[in-house]
């Protein structure tokens, strides 16, 4: 598939009703729970019931056999499973979870993938809605859906600097800005909105706005929120479920999203909300200017 059919099926996935998807501490709690089930141990083969996802699973993936797991990463939203002949990249989509489950474990609907484990346990793929991916590469460097990506927000060289200098010639408003994955990877509506409040800064003004000191308080601001959210095990999405099987919805850490006509928790106001197209942006007019 090309970028620009990706791009096309991204735009579609946002489409609906603007749904809550799981972001980047959601994937990167995945990645740390899976992880030490995996890497070490052999892929004995997979179990692939309902290859139609998003696009079509990969049929390196449906025929792999007895491949060792190196390493378990993650870019962007992106979940990277090394063997040694290439990768697993597995996207979560709208509604995809991973669950680490004893080999006999009852099959319910909507579980389209397990991925044998020579442990005697699987990594179960489950996806209601089936926008998910499970795609293969023999190199990271040639697959479209990593290329032209901007960098990990929790890498050091995401920074003040960085976002200052990529807003200089940016009119586009600073919350849909920072959704750009050519920007920075993995922050959605959710945590966009939260890291501008912590930050101070309104959503709506234009990105080329922001001064030294903002963009500053800003990568700390992102930074710190998604840490918090990776902590306390990924805010989420009805959906998703984390590696142990519970939901792990966190909502009532959230600052203002979801939270218009509440009270501010840091000043007392009111949040209010306005559409940035179709998605809702949260903010305090008090604490943010
Ligand atoms: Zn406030």
């Amino acid at each position: 598939m090309d970028n620009a059919v990706f791009h096309k099926r991204q735009d579609i996935r946002h489409a609906i009703q603007g749904k809550q998807v799981p972001e980047l501490p959601e994937i990167e709690t995945s990645r740390r729970g899976i992880e030490p089930y995996l890497v070490g141990y052999t892929i004995l083969h997979t179990v692939v019931r309902n290859p139609r996802l998003r696009w079509p699973v990969a049929d390196e993936i449906m025929s792999l056999r007895d491949q060792k797991v190196v390493s378990v990463q993650r870019r962007a939203k992106y979940l990277l499973i090394e063997v040694h002949t290439g990768w697993l990249i597995i996207h979560l989509g709208m509604s995809g979870s991973l669950r680490i489950l004893e080999k006999d474990s009852i099959v319910q609907k909507h579980d389209h993938i397990d991925v044998m484990i020579s442990s005697g346990k699987i990594l179960r793929y489950r996806d209601p809605r089936r926008f998910g991916a499970w795609l293969w590469s023999h190199d990271l460097q040639k697959t479209c859906v990593l290329t032209h990506l901007g960098h990990e927000p929790l890498e050091d060289a995401f920074n003040g600097q960085y976002l200052f200098e990529k807003s200089r010639a940016k009119r586009i408003q600073i919350k849909p800005w920072l959704m750009d994955a050519k920007v920075v990877v993995g922050i959605g509506n959710i945590y966009a909105s939260e890291s501008l409040f912590v930050a101070g800064i309104m959503p709506d003004r234009p990105s080329h706005s922001l001064t030294a000191t903002e963009t500053e308080k800003l990568s700390g601001a992102i930074k710190a929120v998604l840490s918090d959210a990776i902590a306390l095990g990924g805010t989420t999405l009805r959906d998703f479920l984390q590696t142990d099987g519970k939901p792990g919805y966190f909502a009532q850490q959230l600052h203002v999203y979801g939270r218009a006509g509440s009270p501010c928790r840091r000043c007392g106001g009111l949040i209010e909300s306005l559409k940035h197209g179709q998605r809702s942006t949260f903010f305090c007019s008090r604490c943010q200017h």
